[in-house]
């Protein structure tokens, strides 16, 4: 049995994001603990954790972890990992994980696989996927030397536990204390985005428009029908850069990397830097007037026409469909 961490962060709710669930479900059979940096979970959130096999909850303290910072959390995490005895140590794809882990791997002196897709167990051992290439490769990764391993897993890719843990964790929560020096770079204010919706990254549904989309006011119909379907909305660089949506809402290379159920991409060509971000979307649907277009060969499905007048079909045929 392998001993495992999971450096949680929370979401709106103070619940810990899904992707801790999912790789709570990955790992079921092994001994495992969960950390969140600065502040704990709910009572709620906490009950799911233990649902799930959680052991320990540890909620790591300092007064310097009152907010983000690389080195804070670095620390944080670094105390915990040597104290602990860990064989791996897991966290999500996130833009924190994505920005700290590399971070405590130097720290650690271990290595880091990142943005795994996919694991699996042979007894204590891990065996990862993860892509390169912007998405057009796999590898298969197997962790060596004595570890502990640091390893993220990018949010939606595994999905979530069929089943809850056989046996319950016992899911104490505890509060250590942990010993961070000085932190250089401090984050001074958080302005959170407008939009009530749920993060990109995490979304379960995403509409994304593209350089068609031709302005700003006509992402409204993407809105529309995101708000119908329970959607967050993305966007291509094309449309980024030609300022019709903010940069938080590309997808892509250079932008987020999603892994929704659903991706229904509206006037999207399909470069390869676009695909980079949403291929292991479970279902994509492309709407372009192009019967041409490389997003048709990634596609799921395909409606060849003029996404202004596919997509508010679409909203009114799903506001039928589900009743609203
Ligand atoms: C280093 C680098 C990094 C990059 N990173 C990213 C990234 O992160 N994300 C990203 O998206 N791109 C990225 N790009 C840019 C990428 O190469 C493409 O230029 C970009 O994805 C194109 O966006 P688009 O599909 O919206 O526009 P276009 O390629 O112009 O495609 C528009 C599509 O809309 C269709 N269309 C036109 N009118 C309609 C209509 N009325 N109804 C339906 N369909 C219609 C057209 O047939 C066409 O297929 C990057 C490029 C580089 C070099």
């Amino acid at each position: 049995m392998a001993k495992i961490l999971i450096v949680s962060e929370l979401n709106q709710s103070s619940l810990p994001k899904s992707v801790t669930i999912e790789i709570l479900g990955k790992c079921k059979g092994h001994q495992i603990d969960v950390a969140f940096v600065g502040a704990g979970p709910s009572e709620a959130g906490s009950k799911m954790l233990a649902e799930y096999g959680a052991q320990n909850i540890l909620v790591l303290k300092s007064d310097k972890l009152s907010s983000y910072s690389c080195e804070g959390y670095s620390a944080a995490v670094k105390e915990v990992a040597k104290s602990g005895g860990y064989h791996y140590i897991f966290t999500g794809a996130t833009a924190a994980g994505k920005d700290y882990f590399p971070r405590l791997s130097a720290e650690l002196q271990t290595g880091l696989a990142s943005d795994v897709t996919n694991f699996t167990w042979e007894g204590d051992k891990f065996f990862g996927t993860r892509p390169f290439f912007a998405g057009k490769c796999l590898a298969k990764v197997e962790m060596q030397g004595s570890g502990p391993h640091l390893i993220s897993i990018r949010p939606n890719a595994l999905g979530m536990p069929t089943e809850k843990a056989a046996a319950a964790g016992a899911g104490k929560v505890s509060d250590t204390a942990v010993n961070v020096s000085e932190v250089k770079a401090l984050v001074k204010s958080i302005i959170k985005a407008a939009s009530s919706k749920v993060d990109l990254t995490e979304a379960n549904v995403i509409v994304s428009g593209g350089r068609a989309m031709k302005n700003a006011e006509n992402f409204k119909i993407l809105d529309e029908l995101a708000d119908v379907i329970g959607a967050t909305v993305g966007a291509s660089r094309a449309a980024v850069d030609s300022g019709f949506a903010p940069h938080a809402m590309q997808v892509g290379q250079t932008g987020k990397t999603v892994s929704p159920s659903l991706y229904i991409a509206c006037g999207i060509s399909g470069s390869i830097q676009h695909l980079a971000g949403m291929r292991t979307s479970k279902v994509i649907v492309a709407v372009n007037t192009d019967p041409e277009a490389p997003i048709f060969t990634r596609a799921d499905y395909g409606i060849v026409g003029d996404l202004f007048k596919i997509v508010p079909i679409l909203t009114k045929e799903f506001k039928a469909l589900l009743g609203k």
